[in-house]
């Protein structure tokens, strides 16, 4: 259902992509989605991707496609 994405040269698909925001395999992650935002190191396009690190937490995580930027809507 996913579709994969080219992120720092390699195809990932969303858990994948959630993993390496994360820092561990989410439970679940949703599809990959273009956000509306440039890198603020690079000024590479940015992914995001809705994931659940746990039972009862969702989270949206951002990832640069080009460099190892990221964020999440944590706070
Ligand atoms: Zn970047």
């Amino acid at each position: 259902m996913s579709q994969n994405r080219v992120v720092e040269g390699r195809m990932v698909n969303a858990v994948r992509l959630a993993e390496l925001i994360e820092g561990e395999r989410p439970m679940e992650a949703t599809e990959i989605e273009d956000a509306e935002r440039t890198c603020p190191d690079c000024g590479g396009d940015v992914l995001q991707v809705g994931y659940m690190p746990s039972v009862s937490e969702f989270v949206t995580g951002y990832k640069c496609q080009n460099c190892e930027w990221h964020e999440t809507d944590r706070e």
